[in-house]
């Protein structure tokens, strides 16, 4: 625990914020976190840290749904934010609409029925909507999942586009919202309706009377805001009050906005006060100095067939820096697929096995190389044999599946299986220099004796937390170094990685072919298949993507307009690549399953891997040199990006086919941007421009609430957030001096997990 959080938890015990320090409830003891009721002091009744169901009668599954959102006081009711506002003065009657306009309908449905159409077997959802003015057919083409969200009888908002057909005028492809009663408007109510985020048993129309009873309480008299009068001057922000009466009733659009603004602020502005907090205290570390000379180094990277890139020199040159100090470095590298950084992280890793422990003439220092999946584990494994094998030293390889060490007794040239305490004794006792890993590697039984470097494989995951974990009792802390290839806008990299100096490799190592990508329309497909049987021909292999892995079942779901794995595969087979061995690899298939898949790959036993996006970055196969990607309107550029990263390791030309089905040239030439962008980074820019901070690469894993991602869109409060994130702590570190913001941070923290 860190120091802010210890003293927070004293001071949680001294009564001094209160006059009324009440006793407390069950539910905030079950948050292992005590309250002061400091905000509800003067009220009638109704407190901002007590359990909803005090105020609110429950059914069981209401409470159950309560729970899935993760709700449990009525403060976290309050922050349970509308996702957007209807405006009910835009409510069209039936009889009133005009084919060409836009127009949101009130009223019942009615003949709910699917069916496909007949020539091009497109599939339909199709009803009727009711109102007292009269009916009007609605139709949603080639999204039939829609028509299965609702069921005759409901009462349902439409918003879409009114249509003249050859039979009359229908509403084409209307977003569809359930609504249980049209809210009266009486005159000093608002015309815009907050719609919230529901679940089952939790309805939009409860969570707005839910606000109402609250609001009307006298709950928000007397709360103070934990954000200085100063930052809200400043950044023209509403008070917490006012933003908390704006977000839930807001009597215009601007009201809305401006409360957005304040809770996409704090939220940005939080995540960089833990951050910066952060980053102060791992840097209060002492750690092993790691020093590597130039002989050394050049000795090392001379027996690579290649030269390093200057990018990749200049990151050497930081990351030797920054481990040549007393304190340890946090660094991220970021760099796109194929950038090489696998060989950055190799130097640093022989920099710190060339290291002996401080004081003795024995033993090495150790690294531990931590990789997001058990197929890229074993390739680092391996390349790591590679480039270690002429030195004296083990390494391990360490995941759920079982463990390795090189060299074997029997075969020195080789690696044996060894088991788990086995391995984890020769860890502990530092004979084990290098081990590599999944997770398993940093769980509590891993144990090391002279950790010094730590080397993180896009896990974005691995935190802070994770990290003090490493920290040994005498307060030595390892070197962080944290890779990345998932193009991300800066603005998101400077919130989730505030703690971390940034060096980017944007460089890619020379006679490099890029990808040649092209955007296939449906016309143009025969055309790429016989392009790719000439590659096939040449003993090339090929990757094809699918956005699904399996048919929808028909007796569920109406089939969607998107290829699967499955029967993609067989269709290729079928139609297209008769004599090619073609297999299928996705995420639900067994641990060992996938990994035989990936190895008939890479030894070339398999011709065409057909797979999903799951198994996305830094798995290398250098004979793979095509991939085609289906459906690719349904991915972000920075996703389609990493994707077409899997043929970027060949000598040969690697060749990329987009496959589209969508007929907007809005998509088509958001695709286009695929040729033109230079890296990864640039294209997730564009993603974030074009299609919001919502559909960023993973964007919910980052655990930035929607309102959150909001701020992404903004350089300028992400920088201002940042700017006073570092000033408060720069001068109040332990917030000893901001007791209110950290309270306040303290309970966010709960909900936003940064880990
Ligand atoms: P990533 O940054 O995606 O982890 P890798 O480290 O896996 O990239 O490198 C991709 C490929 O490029 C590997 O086959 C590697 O051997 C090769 N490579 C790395 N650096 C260079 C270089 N400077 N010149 C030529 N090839 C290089
Ligand atoms: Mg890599």
């Amino acid at each position: 625990m860190s120091a802010v959080w210890r003293i927070f938890f004293l001071l949680n015990f001294l009564p001094i914020f209160s006059k009324k320090s009440r006793v407390l409830d069950s539910a905030s003891q079950n948050r292992d976190l005590i309250y002061l009721p400091c905000l509800s002091r003067y009220n009638d009744g109704m407190e901002m840290y007590s359990p909803i169901e005090k105020y609110f009668r429950l059914t069981e599954v209401q409470k159950r749904g309560l729970k899935k959102l993760r709700l449990e006081t009525i403060r976290d009711l309050l922050f349970h934010f509308p996702s957007r506002y209807s405006d009910i003065t835009l409510i069209k009657q039936i009889k009133d609409v005009v084919p060409g306009e836009i127009a949101t309908l009130y009223g019942t449905i009615k003949a709910l029925k699917t069916r496909k159409t007949f020539r091009r077997k497109t599939p339909i959802g199709e009803a009727l909507l009711e109102d007292p003015s009269g009916t009007i057919k609605v139709m949603w083409f080639n999204q039939p999942y829609i028509a299965k969200m609702v069921s005759s009888g409901q009462t349902v908002r439409l918003t879409g586009k009114v249509t003249k057909g050859s039979k009359g005028i229908y509403l084409t492809n209307p977003e569809l919202e359930k609504a249980s009663g049209l809210p009266a408007q009486n005159a000093d109510s608002s015309p815009l309706q907050p719609i919230y985020p529901e679940t089952r048993g939790l309805t939009s129309k409860w969570f707005y009377h839910a606000m109402k009873k609250i609001m009307g309480s006298d709950i928000l008299d007397n709360i103070d805001d934990y954000i200085s009068v100063s930052i809200l001057k400043k950044y023209n922000l509403p008070t917490f009050r006012t933003a908390l009466i704006w977000i839930h009733t807001p009597k215009k659009e601007s009201d809305g906005l401006a409360a957005k603004k304040r809770f996409a602020f704090e939220e940005v502005f939080f995540i960089q006060l833990l951050r910066q907090h952060d980053r102060l205290e791992y840097k209060k570390n002492k750690s092993f100095s790691v020093t590597l000379d130039k002989a050394d180094r050049d000795r090392f990277l001379s027996r690579f067939p290649f030269k390093p890139t200057g990018a990749q020199e200049k990151a050497i040159d930081r990351i030797l820096k920054d481990m040549s100090e007393n304190q340890p470095m946090s660094r991220l590298l970021e760099g796109d697929v194929g950038s090489g950084k696998t060989l950055v992280a190799a130097v640093a890793s022989y920099a710190v096995i060339n290291n002996r422990p401080q004081g003795q003439d024995f033993g090495n220092l150790q690294v531990a190389y931590m990789a997001p999946t058990e197929i890229l584990a074993n390739q680092h494994f391996e390349s790591f044999i590679e480039y270690f094998s002429h030195l004296p030293i083990n390494i391990g390889l360490i995941t759920s599946s079982g463990c390795k060490k090189f060299p074997s007794k029997v075969n020195p040239e080789g690696w044996t299986t060894i088991s788990r305490p086995q391995l984890l004794k020769w860890v502990a006792n530092g004979e084990i220099p290098i081990l590599i890993g999944t997770h398993s590697l940093i769980q509590k039984k891993v144990l090391f004796k002279y950790l010094a470097l730590v080397i993180i494989d896009e896990q974005h995951r691995f935190g802070t937390r994770q990290r003090s974990r490493l920290v040994r009792k005498d307060s030595f802390a390892p070197h962080f170094l944290s890779m990345t290839a998932t193009p991300i806008p800066r603005t998101l990299a400077l919130t989730i990685f505030g703690d971390l100096d940034l060096t980017l490799i944007d460089e890619m190592p020379p006679g490099r072919k890029a990808v040649i990508t092209e955007i296939v329309t449906p016309e143009k497909r025969g055309g790429a298949y016989e392009k790719i049987k000439e590659e096939l021909k040449k003993g090339r292999q090929v990757f094809v993507i699918c956005p699904r892995i399996d048919e929808p079942d028909p007796d569920k779901e109406l089939a969607l307009n998107v290829k699967s794995v499955k029967a993609e595969a067989k269709r290729l087979k079928k139609d297209v690549f008769k004599k090619e061995e073609i297999e299928i690899l996705h995420g639900k298939m067994k641990k060992n399953e996938k990994e035989d898949v990936m190895k008939e790959f890479t030894d070339g036993d398999i011709d065409i891997l057909v797979s999903t996006s799951v198994i996305e970055v830094g798995v290398n196969i250098p004979n793979a040199t095509v991939i085609v990607i289906e459906g690719a309107e349904r991915f972000g550029l920075a996703q389609l990006h990493q994707l077409r990263g899997r043929v970027l390791r060949s000598e040969h030309q690697a060749y990329c086919y987009i496959f589209s089905d969508s007929k907007s040239q809005k998509t088509l030439d958001r695709l286009k941007a695929l040729k033109t962008a230079k890296n990864g980074f640039e294209l997730s820019e564009l993603d974030l421009e074009l299609r919001g901070a919502g559909e960023l690469t993973g964007a919910k894993q980052w655990g930035i609430s929607d309102i959150g991602m909001e701020a992404i869109r903004n350089i300028k409060m992400v920088e201002a957030a940042r700017t006073e994130a570092q000033e408060i702590i720069k001068s109040d570190p332990e917030l000893e001096n901001h007791l209110e913001l950290k309270k306040a941070l303290e309970e966010r923290n709960l909900k936003i997990h940064f880990e």
